[in-house]
């Protein structure tokens, strides 16, 4: 019987989504001898985009996209994939919902390129040069660069079939996931690919696993004020912890090293806007609205991982 063929790609990423798959250790073994990897770019084989390009539409059994969307080679690559890949999976909150790095939405390109390539303290810069989309080096040799868009989900561009959460996925999430995938066993089309727990659920400081109840949270403070304190529920001490709004498939790692969840395991299911339900969880836990003034940048710590994703999707106006 022939193996089911893979296809990956690495769009808007930081290749640690790569990484979650190396982190499968021996389990790695047993899936590269189950599978026929036939693209995975740029990171593990060498097979060109117009040798993949060539391959009959339909002819790949599943297809992992990692990353965002950031520029136009991505967004043509989205839809290669689509076209050949019976199952696309959103692998990773980069693809699924934009990621930390759709916060670039929270700017322009040109005032990126700017803090990037002319304000930085160690930027040496004389001339003030920015990246151009051509470039022709000796007088001959054209370059091109992908054309910068702003930050988008993958299902902003091409129709996704299951995403996995996770900045990265953590690696039992990804191994329980796999085997769903070789074993046929997946979910509704459309869904997440989650144990379908909130991080709370699986949080040893969560006071409600030890019989005890919950306390309204009655001040609200930053990790860098320093004073966390091991198995104690971190809301309830006054630190925004996203657990009780976010899948727990990586076994609340975070809390277990004494950080409060971000939200990088994307929304428990039914929620529409991570960023939203964020909001809204942290606000009805507060003893007190005023305390809501004490929030530093309300939109890097609800929409994090999310906000190309989100209703809002990007900054409007100034
Ligand atoms: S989800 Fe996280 S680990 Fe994966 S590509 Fe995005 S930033 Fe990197
Ligand atoms: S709010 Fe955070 S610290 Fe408290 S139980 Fe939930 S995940 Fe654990
Ligand atoms: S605890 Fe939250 S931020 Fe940390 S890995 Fe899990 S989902 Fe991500």
């Amino acid at each position: 019987m022939s193996k089911p063929k893979l296809a990956y790609y690495l769009a808007g990423g930081c290749a640690g989504c790569d990484i979650s798959l190396v982190d499968l250790a021996d389990f790695l073994v047993d899936v590269v001898s189950a599978v026929d990897i036939v693209f995975f770019a740029p990171t593990l084989v060498d097979v060109k985009y117009k040798d993949f390009e060539a391959l009959p539409d339909g002819s790949v059994d599943v297809g992992l996209l990692t990353g965002n969307i950031r520029n136009k080679e991505h967004e043509h690559m989205a839809k290669v994939m689509r076209a050949k890949c019976k199952v696309l999976i959103a692998y990773g909150i980069c693809a699924s919902l934009g990621g930390i790095k759709g916060l670039v939405n929270l700017h322009s390109n040109q005032e990126l390129l700017e803090k990037a390539y002319r304000d930085t303290f160690s930027t040496d810069n004389p001339s003030g040069e920015l990246p151009s989309p051509r470039y022709v080096v000796d007088g001959k040799y054209e370059l091109e660069l992908p054309e910068l868009t702003e930050a988008r989900t993958l299902d902003q561009v091409v129709e996704v079939d299951y995403y996995i959460g996770g900045c990265p996925p953590h690696y039992e999430h990804v191994k329980a996931a796999l085997l769903a995938l070789l074993e046929g066993k997946l979910p509704p089309k459309g869904s997440w690919i989650t144990m379908g727990h909130a991080v709370c659920e699986v949080c040893a400081r969560n006071p409600v696993l030890r019989g005890e109840k919950k306390k309204p949270v009655g001040e609200v403070r930053r990790v860098i004020e320093g004073g966390l304190v091991e198995e104690e529920c971190l809301l309830e001490a006054g630190y925004l912890c996203l657990g009780p709004v976010t899948q727990g498939d990586c076994g609340a790692s975070c809390l277990k090293v004494n950080i409060p969840c971000r939200g990088c395991g994307g929304p428990i299911p039914g929620v529409r806007d991570y960023g939203l339900r964020a909001i809204s969880a942290i606000a009805s836990a507060l003893e007190d609205e005023t305390l809501v003034d004490r929030i530093e940048d309300p939109v890097r710590l609800f929409y994090r991982y999310s906000l190309p994703g989100s209703m809002i999707r990007k900054r409007l106006g100034k």
